[in-house]
């Protein structure tokens, strides 16, 4: 059998596997059929490669343009992902799992591309927050901004999601502008080695952007400095180990961990059997305990049931689980292939005997299951294991001990705060699930159990169909957890993104606030138009380009036309003696809504021109009234532009109405789309 040789890729060059390498068994045979690692990786040239070559080209693009380059990421990918499932099957992993894996990872990549196109500028400076009002004339300000860090961020993956793992991380560190080192399991690293490859091969990437350790990372953390950031999954143990290295405590290198998870999922209280909830949750829990054979950060330890309901919950779980198919994973009709390594089976045996000292097993029995298409001791084939803590409150090794594979444990619960003492136990998990179909008692778990918790995922009857399952970290949506769990946090959308970017506080006056983040300031300068900013395309509009128009008196037969016209006869702008007797009109006053189509009227160019459409308008604050006979004017600045594609842009319009006191009495924000 030839032996693969996985390599790794530094500072542009792919190094094989030298001194020091290890050999990989396929999770199947146990065969051995690759080696990975090399002592002699350089690893200071990888570091200088990352900070002197990819993350200045990464920081001269901005955030659309890296966001692009995610979506172009994807589609390749995507483009070949039959090659990464063929390789896949040798992990254990079967059809199903590499849809969490390949299609979730890319569909990672999708989604950051797609919040960076929209909720980012269309630039190189991350403003987080409001203007801060730090001065009573307002000509010193405050902000917050984000900058990418101008170090490397370390990725250090575990073995269960070669590709999501990878993808999960790069995703947001690339949209950041910081260059990434990744360095995945050993165990399962021909998986990443190919979808680098591939990402690699399509050019997207600039030159440094991306390099790849398989094997160990030599001394590389002792390397780092207060620009870098190690992002670590895997164990407990290893997380503990890595983020106590003196180098990384002196330095302040950013840690994030996320590591082993007791996540429970409770059944309702009113969701007995014979209730849509019942069946529901027993799926749930199936589907946990066997996707990727139980080695899911996310997948269902502790399974917390009303007490009365557990003989019924372990009955149906048990009817489910003898229907789990294990065999070779590319099988078709194996549900559950094999984990991926002997080595991992071991453990997984070693820690399920340490519940089985606080837990009776009352399903699946590692001697004695059938296998299809493989040979069951050769192979890293486990059966599912379910096992019943008859005194949870009491125990301890199923609170405490993460076996991953395909095991977890029924235990009883008295009532709700029982329920949520039990999930707690866990002392901080990645999720907790609640089954039920009564708000009361999601908002009782959500007070007493979120505070554990990195996710609540609640599901009944209403959701199910679209819900998207207590095991599925979703890119939009935070992931990680307090305590046991690393506190650790990733993905959240642009959340995930300030990871790899420091936030700087600016203060300043107006004008600096505004040159720093390209945004208009209030009272920062304007820049007079030279013609209708209507009549100039996106490209040519100048941030703080603004126009003043003429007044326009306001009458009463304005406001009573509008009152008639829309319906609007609120008595505060058509009852003169109601309306005084508000204490916030002298009289009948204008609409608001009048004074923002009049405001309209006055800014518009009417020919057709560049602005394609009014897409809406934020911020909208009505502050002083208008009475009749007061006349109206507007400013009318560009405030941000964001470019959305060739044809067109958004403009952000920064909007004034004022009297002819010049008091403000109303501001808002307007969009339009303006052609390129
Ligand atoms: P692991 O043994 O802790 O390994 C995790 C990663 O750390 C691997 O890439 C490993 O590389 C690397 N590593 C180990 N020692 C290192 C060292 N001294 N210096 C640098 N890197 C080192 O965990 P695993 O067995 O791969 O994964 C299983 C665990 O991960 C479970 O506990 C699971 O709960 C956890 N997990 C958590 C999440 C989450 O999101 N919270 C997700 C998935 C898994 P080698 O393989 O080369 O040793």
């Amino acid at each position: 059998m030839t032996i693969e040789q996985i390599s790794s890729f530094a500072a542009g060059q792919w190094i094989a596997p030298g001194s020091g390498a290890r050999t990989i068994h396929s999770a199947i045979t146990g065969a051995p059929f690759a080696s990975a690692g090399n002592e002699a990786l350089d690893v200071q040239a990888m570091l200088d490669h990352a900070r002197n070559v990819g993350g200045p080209a990464l920081r001269a693009l901005g955030f659309h343009d890296r966001a692009r380059m995610l979506k172009a990421l994807a589609a390749h990918l995507g483009a070949h992902k039959q090659a990464l499932y063929d390789l896949s099957f040798s992990t254990g992993a079967t059809q199903s799992d590499h849809l969490i894996d390949i299609d979730g990872g890319i569909g990672t990549l999708f989604v950051f591309a797609s919040k960076g196109r929209r909720e980012m500028p269309d630039g190189q400076v991350y403003v987080d927050g409001d203007v801060e009002q730090l001065s009573r004339n307002g000509t010193f300000l405050g902000q917050h901004i984000c900058t990418p860090l101008h170090g490397v961020a370390v990725h250090i993956n575990a073995f269960n999601f070669p590709v999501w793992g990878m993808l999960e991380k790069l995703a947001p560190t690339i949209l950041a502008g910081v260059p990434a080192i990744v360095k995945p399991a050993t165990n399962s690293c021909y998986v990443t080695e190919l979808a680098v490859k591939l990402m690699l091969d399509s050019g997207i990437l600039p030159e440094g952007a991306l390099q790849l350790v398989t094997g160990g990372l030599g001394d590389m953390l002792d390397r780092l400095t207060c620009q870098d950031v190690v992002s670590f999954t895997g164990s407990a143990d290893t997380a503990l180990k890595l983020r106590r290295n003196p180098h990384i405590l002196e330095n302040s290198v950013r840690f994030v961990a996320e590591q082993d998870s007791l996540n429970a999922s409770i059944l309702g209280p009113d969701a007995g059997p014979g209730t849509p909830e019942f069946d529901l949750f027993v799926k749930e829990v199936q589907r946990e305990m066997t996707a990727k054979a139980g080695q899911k950060c996310t997948a269902i330890r502790r399974i917390i049931a009303p007490e009365n309901t557990v003989p019924a919950v372990i009955e149906a779980l048990s009817a489910r689980l003898a229907k789990t198919t294990i065999g070779d994973p590319r099988l078709e009709s194996t549900r559950m292939g094999a984990l991926v390594s002997l080595d991992q089976k071991r453990d997984v045996l070693a820690k399920a005997a340490l519940i089985g000292q606080e837990a009776e097993r009352v399903f699946g029995d590692p001697e004695n299951f059938a296998v299809e298409g493989a040979d069951r001791d050769a192979g890293a084939f486990l059966p599912p294991m379910l096992f019943h803590c008859a005194d949870p409150d009491r125990a301890t090794h199923v609170h405490d001990t993460e076996a991953f594979g395909p095991v977890s444990t029924v235990m009883g619960y008295r009532d709700l705060e029982h329920a949520i003492a039990l999930a707690n136990r866990g002392e901080g998990s990645l999720v907790a699930s609640v089954i039920t179909h009564d708000p009361t008692v999601a908002r009782e778990v959500a007070l007493g159990a979120g505070a554990f918790h990195g996710r609540l995922y609640f599901n009944n009857r209403d959701s199910m169909k679209e819900s998207t399952g207590h095991g599925s970290p979703l890119p939009h949506m935070v992931h990680g957890g307090p305590g046991r769990a690393g506190g650790g946090e990733e993905m959240g959308g642009v959340r995930g993104v300030m990871h790899y970017m420091q936030r700087t506080a600016i203060q300043g006056s107006p004008d600096i606030l505004s040159a720093i983040a390209d945004v208009w300031v209030p009272e920062a300068q304007e820049i007079k138009a030279e013609a209708h900013p209507f009549t100039r395309r996106f490209h040519d509009l100048s941030i703080g380009e603004t126009i003043h128009t003429d007044p326009r008196t306001v009458s009463l037969e304005d406001i009573e036309h509008f009152a008639e016209f829309t319906g609007d006869t609120f008595y505060a702008h058509t009852d003169e003696d109601a309306a005084k007797r508000n204490p916030f009109f002298p009289g009948r006053v204008a609409h608001g809504y009048l004074l923002l189509s009049f405001a309209a009227g006055l800014f518009v160019e009417p020919n057709e021109g560049p602005v394609l459409a009014n897409t809406g308008l934020d911020n909208l604050r009505f502050m002083k009234p208008v009475s009749a006979g007061d006349a109206i004017k507007v400013r009318l600045t560009v405030k941000k532009k964001t470019r959305r594609n060739d044809e067109y842009g958004e403009v952000r319009w920064h909007v004034t109405l004022t009297n002819q006191d010049d008091e403000k009495v109303a501001e808002y924000e307007l969009l339009t789309m303006n052609a390129y």
